[in-house]
């Protein structure tokens, strides 16, 4: 029994965001970024129930629409429509993608080894099958691999899934309203992932004590007596229904005048979006919110509700931007698209886009205090890449046993997928033995074999970066912080986890813990307080320390530590500031952590102790000026002793 979708208190633009899709469902889905905890979940539940029943072809496990079955569907082809018997009403479903699922489980599985040993139809359907014609809910869609990401939309996006398994490939319908959610803090999606889902809404539990109150009253009369409380909501949950069933009736006979259009296209020019995209998906809200009110033309209400939910994750240039659409700004972008909408037309009474002085010089320069260091340009950086070979989740930094990469040769276990060349090879010398008399080979289950594969994968940079007096000196943090946001952007790109440490005055702090939100790394940063004595060793051991709990949390990560420091350090634990130092670096090579030191000692007199510091650590050492791959070539390999 789920929770009626209008009983639920607030989460005004949620509820429209989802009904405009179900009105419509090519505006592209919703991402739903907000705190744990805000029933995004419940609310999603509640939309599905509404959505029409479905008629489908019975024993068709993709769904087909009995008045147009998909002429490729894997169970076809079907009799000829009409026939009723062979139809079947059921309700539209919502699938939940689970974060761990793997690829299989996504698209459907092509089980080659059964089909060439056993003979028999060896697709299994995935997610996205049982999701056709109903609702695909991914919670925490940040977190999932980008991979699955990019399968997902792609599939929304053409309303088809297709796998693929060594040249062999099947496809099916696919075509589903795709809700995703997303806690911000926990990490951004990809820009480029982020403007493929049609509309944006923030999420955030009311903070006002009445609807508060109003939101427990109805959870708990809920929790008290589902049937009876459903029954209550019933009457206005078939209202919503019949208008979504009478607004996608509506929606192709709904009038888009010149006037909007431009309106739409002065918009997306005003925020400088990439693309097209934003044009249209804005085109497509506006047409749906204009059939939901039950009007027969888009105006410029419907423009502006569909500039709302579908420009904040648009306009963002750099992925460090925070995502988000400030309501001036609309304003103002909405004031400025009057007046070069109604361009072609004569001005009826004038004025309405000249743009008002009082609003452009507001602006928000109180908000953020002033960086402690104004960090150099960012360059490009070198690779910093581990030794050895890992096998951790897919990324771009270092080498990696994966499902993903290239294929390097066939075996008889392990490895990712079927390897048919391998498997032909070894069942050949067998056939006359095996009594083979047609065209087709006698496989046996021990001939398979498997496909051993290599790509890359991401790993943990963890940052420990010296802000002691010693490196504030002399405009010295501004090129240090430079680099360190030189390498968050790489660590970006090659979709690691970061986390900063950083170490000054009597302790080190764990500024930043692991995590995949790079934005919030260089925010920190950027807030960098410097100065004081240098506490290497602290520095050191409290590395030691967050890369331990994050090998329990995650142990098939391996870790890269980038120690930032000109290596003068000032501050004992126990005994000689620099010989605790060299200790600590000693236990975190015994733990086999891989490292790199950026050597940040300038001047006339260097004592070479960064040097020291790596050999301690069994890692590189790489001076500041040559981190950037524009001025050295080559990738900085951090060794450490093998083990
Ligand atoms: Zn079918």
């Amino acid at each position: 029994m789920s929770y009626p979708f209008s009983a639920v208190v607030g989460h005004t633009d949620l509820r429209l965001a989802l009904l405009l899709n179900a009105v419509h469902p090519a505006i592209g889905g919703v991402l739903v970024r907000g705190e744990k905890g805000t029933a995004k979940s419940t609310i999603v539940r509640g939309l599905a129930a509404l959505l029409p029943a479905v008629d489908v072809v019975q024993h068709c496990r993709f769904s087909c629409d009995p008045a147009a079955p998909d002429p490729d569907c894997p169970d076809g082809p079907h009799t000829p429509p009409n026939t009723p018997s062979h139809t079947v009403r059921r309700p539209a479903l919502l699938v939940e993608l689970p974060v761990g699922a793997t690829e299989d489980r996504l698209v459907g599985s092509l089980d080659l080894e059964r089909a060439l040993t056993g003979g028999v139809r060896s697709y299994q359907p995935g997610l996205l099958c049982a999701a056709h014609r109903g609702v695909l809910y991914v919670d925490e869609v940040n977190l999932l691999h980008d991979h699955l990401v990019d399968l997902l939309l792609d599939a929304a996006a053409m309303g088809r899934a297709y796998v693929e398994r060594e040249g062999v490939s099947v496809s099916h319908a696919a075509s589903f309203l795709l809700v995703g959610t997303m806690n911000p803090e926990e990490g951004e999606l990809r820009p480029q992932l982020l403007d493929r889902f049609g509309l944006t809404v923030e999420v955030a539990a009311a903070r006002d004590v009445d609807t508060r109150a109003e939101v427990i009253r109805r959870r708990l009369a809920f929790e008290a007596d589902p049937a009876g409380f459903a029954r209550e909501w019933s009457t206005s949950d078939a209202e919503l229904a019949a208008k979504i069933v009478a607004a996608r009736a509506a929606l192709p006979a709904v009038r888009l005048p010149d006037v909007e259009l431009r309106r739409i296209a002065a918009l997306c020019a005003a925020f400088e979006v990439d693309g097209m995209r934003a044009d249209l998906v804005l085109a497509r809200t506006a047409l749906a919110h204009a059939a939901w009110r039950g009007s027969d033309a888009v105006t410029e209400a419907d423009v502006e509700v569909a500039a709302r939910l579908a420009l904040p994750h648009r306009r963002r240039r750099d992925p460090f931007d925070e995502p988000g659409i400030d309501e001036q700004q609309l304003q103002q972008a909405l004031r400025d698209a009057a007046g070069q909408a109604e361009e072609p037309e004569p001005p009826d009474d004038g004025g309405s886009g000249a743009p008002s002085p009082d609003q452009s010089s507001v602006d928000d320069s109180d908000s953020a205090p002033a960086p402690a260091a104004q960090p150099d340009p960012a360059f490009r950086a070198r690779l910093l890449e581990l030794n050895g070979l890992g096998a951790g989740a897919p990324g771009r930094r270092s080498r990696a046993r994966s499902a993903f990469g290239r294929t390097l040769r066939a075996a008889p276990a392990g490895g990712h997928g079927l390897h048919v060349v391998g498997t032909i090879t070894a069942a050949a010398p067998h056939q006359l033995a095996r009594g083979r008399s047609g065209a087709g080979l006698v496989l046996r289950p021990d001939d398979l074999r498997r496909a051993v594969r290599e790509g890359k994968e991401s790993n943990l940079v963890l940052f420990a970066v010296d802000a002691s007096g010693s490196m504030a000196a002399r405009r010295r943090m501004s090129a240090v912080t430079g680099a360190v946001v030189s390498l968050l952007l790489d660590a970006y790109q090659r979709r690691d986890k970061v986390g900063l440490l950083t170490f000054r005055g009597r302790t080190a702090e764990l500024v930043l813990p692991p995590t995949s939100s790079v934005e919030a790394a260089v925010a920190r940063l950027r807030r960098l307080g410097t100065g004081g004595a240098t506490p290497l060793a602290d520095g050191l051991l409290r590395a030691r320390k967050a890369l331990a709990v994050e090998r329990l949390r995650d142990p098939r990560r391996r870790a890269l530590l980038v120690l930032v420091t000109d290596g003068r350090a000032t501050v004992a634990v126990k005994a000689d500031p620099v010989e605790d130092a060299m200790r600590a670096a000693g236990l975190l090579a015994a733990d086999g952590v891989a490292s790199v030191v950026v050597d940040c000692e300038r001047g006339p007199v260097r004592l070479g102790l960064p040097h020291r510091i790596a050999e301690a650590l069994g890692g590189a050492c790489v001076r500041l000026d040559e981190l950037s791959a524009d001025r050295v070539s080559g990738v900085v390999r951090a060794m450490r002793r093998s083990a």
